[in-house]
């Protein structure tokens, strides 16, 4: 039997992507805002229904650059341990502090009602992820970085395409930063763009990703390069020509991993609020050892046993990082701890086969057995 990875990056005929860089050995212009580029921000744009897109070299500069470009000084930031390590470590690189809030139980997401406790004067912002695509509570956020005069900088690494309310979830908070790795559901290779709607924001975050540049003689900004290349954004335009039909067909293998999974005692899933258009970014189950039988951790064995590559993600929390060590209390995130001890993310990529699907939860239904 073949072995089934976690995922499994996306890619257009290849005639259709050397078609689209043929142009690329005409112009040689190969980085520094081309053509391709240029076509792929506004492609981008439409396709996210956003005001305006920056694209970067990945989404981990999108959103450190992202939240440098908000001139927050010193600080504490409002955000999530249950993400990857890209999230916590653009604030820490950004001189902030991360406050760790703690996350919901049914989709995961910073808990709304427990921000405010978190609040001090020293706060500056709030980083919110929408985590595995799930949407945040962005209406209960925006209300109180109002209030409290704070930005927000949502980590929409998971969500790309999705709308809520019809509006696409680009255009909540101040900003958004995506990241286009070749891991997820739209991808770039590498890549990253940041969505935003002031464009003095926008002008800034040009010349951070460009060195700081502001023309030919003067330097005004303590900038890193973060470019977006044409090799990058070609793979992007003919990528976005087949992201619904990727998107649809992820539906059809989360939909068959539900119809085996949904009445499981001791298995959660993931709750899609309503009024959101997924993407079907991931799977994750949270196993409650006690009713299922079986613990997390022996599920990605009998899994890994056969050849099926599950991820344990997001473990362990970003706050207990040993770069972080000493500097955050895990007892104050107790769901996000626990979601993390019992959380395994299967299988899914557009070509995921429904007898590949059945396999897999044949197993764990197994495992739960035993
Ligand atoms: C992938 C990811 C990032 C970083 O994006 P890259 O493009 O890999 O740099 C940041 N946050 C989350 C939640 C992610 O999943």
């Amino acid at each position: 039997m073949d072995k089934i990875l976690v995922t499994r990056s996306s890619m257009p005929p290849m005639e259709e992507y050397i078609e689209e860089i043929k142009s690329l050995w005409e112009s040689h212009w190969l980085t520094n805002m081309g053509e391709k580029h240029k076509e792929l921000e506004e492609k981008l744009q439409q396709y996210l229904k956003v005001q305006h897109v920056s694209l970067f070299s990945n989404g981990h500069m999108a959103l450190e650059l992202g939240l440098q470009a908000m001139d927050l000084g010193e600080g504490e930031v409002i955000t999530t341990p249950f993400t990857f390590a890209s999230t916590t470590h653009a604030i820490v690189r950004n001189g902030l502090k991360p406050v760790f809030c703690d996350i919901r139980e049914d989709d995961y997401t910073l808990d709304a009602a427990k921000i405010k406790e978190r609040i001090t004067e020293r706060t500056k912002a709030i980083v919110p992820v929408h985590v595995y695509g799930n949407v945040c509570q962005v209406e209960e956020i925006e209300k109180i970085a109002r209030e409290y005069g704070l930005k927000v900088l949502y980590d929409a690494a998971h969500a790309f395409g999705e709308s809520y309310k019809g509006s696409g979830i680009g255009t909540f908070g101040d900003a958004s930063m995506f990241s286009f790795h070749a891991t997820k559901v739209y991808h770039t290779v590498e890549g990253g763009a940041v969505c935003y709607r002031d464009e003095a924001y926008g002008l800034k975050l040009f010349r951070l990703k460009n060195f700081g540049i502001r023309n030919e003689e003067t330097v005004d900004g303590v900038g890193a390069n973060a470019k977006m290349n044409e090799f990058s954004a070609a793979m992007g335009i003919c990528n976005l020509r087949h992201i619904d039909e990727e998107i649809a067909k992820r539906k059809k293998v989360v939909e068959r991993y539900r119809s085996h999974l949904k009445d499981v005692p001791g298995i959660q899933l993931n709750t899609v609020r309503g009024e959101v258009d997924s993407n079907y970014a991931y799977f994750p189950v949270v196993i409650d050892e006690t009713i299922f039988g079986a613990t997390r951790d022996t599920i990605s064995s009998a899994l890994s046993a056969e050849g099926i590559f599950s991820r344990k993600y997001f473990y362990p929390l970003t706050s207990t990082f040993a770069c972080y060590q000493g500097q955050f209390d895990v007892a104050e995130t107790p769901v996000a701890l626990r979601i993390s001890n019992r959380v395994l993310t299967l299988p899914l990529y557009a070509d995921l086969s429904m007898e590949a699907v059945d396999r897999i939860c044949g197993i764990i239904l197994r495992s739960g057995q035993k």
